[in-house]
């Protein structure tokens, strides 16, 4: 028993080491990438049900790694998050995601609300208001066209919640809840919180032709959100069944592979121009 403990110590210290290591190499490589520009935006076009047209984009990073390629957000965003370089980089991605939106109204798109994660980290930082204004100041994007989507666990701490999103109202900027119905979801703040919308998650939509429960909790938060006077879109729907019974249950908006996967800015530009 004694060797084992032994062993174990030593496999668990060895294990810490590695990790750190890992830990502090990809901290690197996130500051270098930063500095190098790797950072890219993909694009994923939110449709509005009634008349099928793009009525705004979602922005979301990728790492354009030297060696690794395109790397999702899910293999570095909770590392970033962690360490506090998600705010760097979600600065980065509001700059870029609002340069963006502003090109493309230059270059006589339909002008359209381009919507951006914010990460707890930046919805709690101080000045925020300031940070966001400046960045909608520096790229010329009028207010309105700028989505923020923040998640539930977000509003926990209400009262600080309360006063980020009374800024951002106040600023002009759009206010969504993503992921809605996974997280810490109070009834209360709906009816305290100003937000505009609420992006009814992925899981629910999923099994909505199989599962009678997703399909009563889709088409109650649906009705829900008619009630309190918010928008609703649906994320990741994939079939026109999906799509049917969303149009049914009055959905406004919807989002996913069935009208489009993330794209890059040209690629969107071409569904843009398709209408
Ligand atoms: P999210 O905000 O919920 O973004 C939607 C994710 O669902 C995207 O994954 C998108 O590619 C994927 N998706 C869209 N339609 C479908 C569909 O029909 N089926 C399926 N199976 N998936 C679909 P992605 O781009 O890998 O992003 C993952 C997550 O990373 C995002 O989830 C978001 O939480 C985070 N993220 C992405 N970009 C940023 C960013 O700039 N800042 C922050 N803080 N987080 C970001
Ligand atoms: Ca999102
Ligand atoms: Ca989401
Ligand atoms: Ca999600």
């Amino acid at each position: 028993a004694k060797e084992k403990g032994r062993n174990d110590f030593q496999i668990f210290n060895s294990d810490m080491k590695s990790i750190s290591i890992n830990r502090i190499k990809l901290e690197n490589e996130l500051r270098k990438a930063l500095t190098n520009d790797e950072f890219t935006l993909y694009y994923q076009p939110q449709v509005d049900i009634e008349s099928g047209r793009i009525v705004g984009t979602e922005a979301l990073i990728r790492w354009n790694h030297p060696e690794r390629g395109l790397v999702p957000p899910n293999q570095f965003i909770p590392f970033a998050e962690e360490t506090g370089l998600i705010v760097p980089i979600g600065e980065w991605v509001l700059r870029a995601a609002c340069k963006q939106n502003k090109a493309w109204q230059e270059q006589g798109f339909p002008a359209m609300p381009i919507s951006v994660n914010l990460s707890m980290r930046q919805f709690f930082q101080h000045n925020l208001k300031g940070k966001i204004s400046y960045v909608l100041e520096q790229t010329g994007l009028a207010p309105q066209y700028l989505e923020l989507e923040i998640t539930e666990s977000m509003t926990m701490d209400v009262d600080h919640a309360i006063q980020s999103l009374l800024e951002l109202k106040d600023l002009g900027v759009n206010v969504s809840i993503d992921d809605f119905g996974t997280g810490y979801s109070s009834l209360y703040f709906l009816k305290k919180f100003p937000i505009d919308k609420l992006k009814i998650d992925r899981s629910f939509v999923r099994d909505i032709m199989t599962d009678p429960n997703d399909a009563a909790i889709v088409a109650t938060i649906i009705a829900m959100t008619h009630h309190l006077n918010l928008k609703v879109i649906a994320e990741g729907v994939e079939t026109e069944d999906q799509l049917r019974f969303l149009h049914q249950n009055r959905c406004n908006e919807v989002q996913g592979y069935w009208f489009s996967p993330p794209v890059d800015a040209r690629q969107m530009e071409v569904m843009l121009v398709g209408g």
